[in-house]
């Protein structure tokens, strides 16, 4: 998916009440960033975070972490990736990571503090390499982030956020059991067990982006009273959207 570039695969910017931290910056993230309205500006950013060392996720990283540090210029910031992406074969150039004022290993049930973010790495995903997903916390509410994994059923323990952002891959189930991502079928399983408060389905593959991402997420609202989105390109959620009891403090 990353060569056609159907989708941006730059990754997400996420701002907690001034606390900028830019998760998974694959190939285009920097050229997204600066073309972005309103411009996103890599020398706001706190921190970067790296679930996993997939180019997809990773691609940019190096680039980022130079506009992070003023071409490291500029000593600040923290990483936070598994000790894979940075030891042999690393996708993080050690010269890098001197641009930076920390490096933090993600490791399995670690947590993790950056300005007024706080976020937890509950469980190693199922997929090639070492792989980790989110639960970030904002103003007492949970945001659980599961990025590629495949299914295995301690997933519905960890990421019980009211907030849910699943990387359904899939549309089918089952008809490439090797594959180590979400289908759709798993999508169901978490609204089932869960009933989160939002859903967001994003990470498409192609055969997800064949059965068009929106539509099936409007099935899926319907089939389970839930609400469920599909995210798209240059797409942006306040959170103060899906609390509105916390918009008068933002
Ligand atoms: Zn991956």
């Amino acid at each position: 998916m990353v060569a056609e570039q159907l989708r941006a695969t730059g990754g997400v910017w996420l701002s907690f009440d001034g606390t900028n931290i830019w998760l998974d910056p694959g190939p285009g993230a920097l050229v997204k960033a600066l073309s972005s309205r309103p411009r996103l500006n890599p020398k706001t950013l706190d921190g970067v975070l790296l679930s996993h060392r997939h180019i997809d996720h990773c691609n940019d990283i190096n680039v980022v972490i130079e506009a992070m540090t003023d071409g490291g210029f500029k000593k600040r910031g923290v990483v936070f990736a598994p000790a894979d992406a940075l030891g042999e074969d690393a996708v993080i150039f050690r010269y890098v990571r001197e641009y930076v004022q920390e490096v933090q290993i993600l490791t399995e049930k670690g947590r993790y503090e950056l300005g007024s973010l706080k976020f937890e790495v509950p469980v190693r995903h199922h997929h090639p390499h070492e792989t980790y997903g989110f639960n970030f916390y904002w103003r007492g509410h949970k945001i659980s982030w599961v990025i590629d994994t495949k299914f295995f059923p301690e997933l519905l323990k960890f990421y019980d956020g009211e907030v849910l952002v699943l990387h359904c891959v899939r549309y089918q189930a089952g008809d490439k059991p090797w594959i180590q991502h979400l289908n759709l079928n798993d999508v169901r399983t978490f609204l089932e067990a869960l009933s989160p408060r939002l859903t967001i389905l994003t990470h498409f593959g192609r055969t997800m982006l064949t059965a068009k991402p929106w539509v099936l997420a409007e099935a899926l609202s319907q089939e389970f009273g839930l609400a469920v989105r599909a995210a798209s390109d240059g797409w942006k959620l306040q959170l103060q959207e899906v609390f509105p009891e916390e918009s008068e403090a933002a």
